[in-house]
């Protein structure tokens, strides 16, 4: 096996809708699910494309009242092929017996492939090969290639291909009630013989979608003519191609389609130029080629080589080509956020949460203006921001939980819950911790690629008014002499409110007020990075104080920390008085209680009184600031102790009372225990590792990948194994391999310096590219401070601690 393919032999319907997830093909501007092109959308099928910034808003009343939501759209399906043979039905998979069938992601280059061998009712054997990619080379491209051989019969056929604007989203059983149609038609067209287009038009966004496909037959390498008939109406268009094929000889069918929406720059009508763009696109073979060659060199940048276990070889390759669907080098030139659930499935809505801070750590050292693109996404958004911290009677820029379109605050008032069928008040919008994640972001960012231009024209506008936010909903009490935070919530969904509590949010999250604490203390400082004129001005603009910066300066010396009496981080102020929660029983009773909360509401308790936690939320802190001398620094300021074993003793403890109900939780835990217990760190990152390929949570990646979970894995690899930290300029290795893998080897572009690092298990290699913008970079490995030219390679002795090393698990 070479790490590059996932493939399934044999159809199973109940697991196509997760296979159709994990075989999408996408290219960083839009992404199609891996259905297959003869298929609707049915409980089995669920063709469903997407682009970033397709989102749309319906009301649906609910029980009287209107509900709003805010959906990354589900685009006209452009696979339509079906076959027809002699004239009969076309042909589906339930109506024939299948005699070989398997569905395949060659992951390297992101195409899906299909082959079909089948008997129909008239005893004729067919073989039916599809492949199919949306170009990496062309981000408005995309094509299809069907192989066709009937074994045991000649004769006629008819393929109908078609674009289909009759779709709605309807890929979340969850969402059932609420509105799903989001576009209207606006004409079909031809382009001469062989080209269909179809525009279509979200109903209140009014955004032009118009998609065009030339389709052709081909026959030893040469155009096959074939008779065309054309049906149309608004919201459908098809052509059906009408040839013979002859016993055991190949015919080719290729669907070359184009995309183009009115966000897109350099268009006028969407239509027209799709449909030119059809006319001129080459055939599939040099399409293809371009593809292929555009995903070579991202590979180039992006792989992460392991060995000593095959999978997990293959499941970081799928991991790389997922996140690449998502955000290719196409998507920096996009106003676009990052989906949590990628451009594959309708989980979320296709909503920008916190996640991106488990994936731009990915992004930064390989695709770095991919990081700068998501978030300018965020800077072009810092009106609403402002204005939702205004109408909140707060200071500053206060970015939303859940991000849409605008970046106004896209979080549902309510949420169904599947186990009980009740609709529940949904408080989650108060998780205001992604405005310290969107600074720690800008702050990282900046950290990895020294880009000065970046800061000064918008990160520390960004991280300013974010301060200034912080400082606003925070207020000093002077018994403790401290500074708090009330009515927010940490990233633990389970605890929204105090039991019995009216109002939602908590009192001093642990995790916010260090965030806090930490980010005050960055912020102080950043005007004096900006060329004198730049800081002034944006100083004058913004209107910042002598006092402000004084109040951020105490603030990041006196935030409070709640404590339990046994020196544990209270994950929040009252959690040590909460009640434990029978974990046994609940396990004995349930199984899998990731998702206690929705188990605990349907038995009519309220989550909000135990002990539980549902994801990483003080652990949190361990994994961001996994050099620990920046967290003891962080808590040395604030006068609380920090002692060695803070972060094993806190971890214990939590990681005991958490459900791991995200599985982003995996990533976190598994990253923090890396230093402190490497087989159950191990143990973590292979839950994550195959958390979407496994389906773990049992039906929700079929509604998307987890974007922030597949970064989050190799992060894990390139960060926590490696023991990597940038700080005052300085490229930090302290590597931990864990014991099960032999080696690894990746590139990282550090403050545009590219490096190659090789890990084995004593020797730790780095080997700085000798061509480019290469300047000398400093690297410490274990106190062993050392600078490297282009050109140079340096080896060091990295002995693997004894205790931690065990013999590589070939599975
Ligand atoms: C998690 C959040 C996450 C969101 C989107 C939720 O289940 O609790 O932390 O941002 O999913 O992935």
């Amino acid at each position: 096996m070479d790490g590059f393919s996932l493939s399934y032999d044999g159809f199973d319907p109940e697991a196509e809708g997760l296979r159709e997830a994990l075989t999408s093909t996408g290219n960083g501007y839009l992404c199609t699910r891996g259905a297959a092109e003869w298929e609707d959308a049915d409980g089995v099928h669920y063709p469903g494309t997407y682009a970033h910034g397709g989102y749309n808003r319906e009301t649906t009343i609910l029980g009287g009242l209107p509900v709003l939501n805010e959906d990354l759209v589900n685009l006209p399906n452009w696979l339509v092929l079906q076959l027809r043979i002699e004239g009969e039905d076309a042909i589906r998979l339930t109506d024939v017996e299948l005699l070989g069938y398997r569905h395949e992601l060659d992951i390297r280059n992101a195409t899906l492939v299909r082959r079909v061998r089948f008997r129909d009712s008239s005893g004729r054997q067919t073989t039916l090969k599809s492949r199919r990619f949306v170009s990496m080379a062309d981000a408005h491209h995309a094509g299809i290639e069907w192989t066709l051989v009937p074994e045991n019969w000649s004769g006629h056929v008819e393929v109908v291909t078609a674009i289909d604007g009759r779709v709605s989203n309807r890929g979340v059983a969850r969402y059932q009630q609420l509105e799903g149609r989001h576009l209207n038609p606006v004409s079909p067209r031809t382009f001469g013989p062989e080209v269909i287009a179809l525009k279509a038009e979200t109903r209140q966004s009014n955004l032009y979608i118009s998609q065009a496909a030339r389709t052709r037959v081909f026959r030893d390498g040469q155009p096959l003519p074939a008779g065309r008939t054309l049906y149309q109406m608004e919201d459908y268009i098809q052509q059906v191609l009408a040839f013979g094929v002859r016993q055991g000889e190949d015919t080719r069918v290729e669907k070359m389609v184009t995309f183009y929406t009115s966000r897109d720059p350099a268009v006028s009508d969407t239509l027209v130029r799709a449909a030119t763009s059809a006319a001129r696109h080459t055939d599939f073979a040099a399409s293809f080629d371009r593809h292929i060659a555009a995903w070579e060199e991202l590979w180039r940048v992006c792989d992460v080589e392991v060995s000593g276990n095959d999978r997990v070889q293959q499941l970081l390759r799928l991991h790389i080509a997922h996140l690449l669907q998502v955000c290719s080098r196409h998507t920096a030139d996009l106003d676009a956020g990052l989906p949590a659930r990628g451009l594959n499935g309708e989980a979320y809505r296709g909503h920008v949460f916190w996640d991106e801070i488990y994936a731009f750590p990915f992004f930064n050292v390989r695709l770095p203006e991919v990081t700068r693109g998501l978030l300018m996404y965020r800077y072009r958004r810092i009106g609403e921001a402002r204005a939702a911290a205004r109408d909140a009677g707060w200071r500053g820029a206060m970015f939303p939980w859940q991000s849409g379109s605008e970046g106004i605050e896209e979080t549902q008032r309510v949420h169904l819950n599947p186990l009980s069928g009740r609709w529940e008040p949904d408080l989650s919008r108060n998780q205001r911790h992604v405005n310290a994640a969107i600074f720690y972001n800008i702050w990282r960012y900046f950290q990895t690629t020294d880009d000065q231009t970046f800061l000064a024209d918008y990160g520390t506008e960004m991280m300013l008014e974010i301060t200034r936010f912080w400082a606003s909903i925070t207020h000093f009490n002077p018994g403790r002499e401290r500074y708090e935070i009330h009515g927010v919530m940490g990233p633990d969904e389970f605890h929204d409110k105090y039991p019995d509590a009216r109002e939602g949010g908590l009192h001093n999250n642990a995790y916010t007020n260090v965030m806090v604490a930490w980010l005050c203390g960055i912020a102080g400082n950043l005007l004096s990075l900006l060329p004198a004129s730049r800081a002034e001005a944006l100083r004058g603009r913004l209107g910042i104080g002598d006092d402000e910066l004084a109040l951020w300066q105490d603030m990041s010396r006196r935030m409070f920390v709640p404590f339990h009496d046994d020196g544990i981080i209270s994950q929040f102020e009252g959690y040590d008085d909460l009640d434990e929660l029978d974990w046994d029983a609940y396990r004995a009773k349930y199984g899998n209680i990731q998702r206690l909360d929705r188990i605990l509401r349907a038995e009519g308790k309220d989550p909000n009184r135990y002990k539980i936690t549902k994801q990483a939320d003080t652990v949190m802190l361990f994994f961001l600031f996994s050099h620990q001398e920046e967290l003891r620094e962080i808590f040395e300021r604030l006068g609380y102790d920090y002692r060695a074993g803070t972060a094993q003793r806190n971890v214990a403890y939590y990681d005991r009372r958490t459900s791991h109900g995200s599985t982003l939780s995996f990533v976190t835990h598994a990253g923090v225990l890396a230093a402190l217990d490497p087989d159950s760190s191990w143990d973590r990152f292979l839950v994550a590792l195959q958390s979407d390929a496994d389906d773990v949570q049992g039906g929700t990646t079929k509604e998307g990948i987890h974007v922030g979970v597949m970064a989050g894995t190799l992060d894990l690899v390139q960060r926590c194994y490696t023991g990597t930290h940038i700080r005052d300029d300085v490229l930090y290795l302290d590597p931990r391999l864990p014991g099960r893998l032999e080696s690894l080897s990746f590139s990282v572009q550090v403050q545009q310096t590219p490096i190659h690092v090789t890990l084995t298990g004593d020797r730790l290699t780095l080997a700085i590219h000798p061509e480019g913008v290469s300047r000398p970079v400093r690297v410490a490995v274990r106190g062993d401070v050392r600078e490297l030219r282009p050109g140079d390679q340096a080896v060091f002795e990295v002995s693997r601690d004894p205790a931690t090393a065990r013999p590589p698990a070939h599975d």
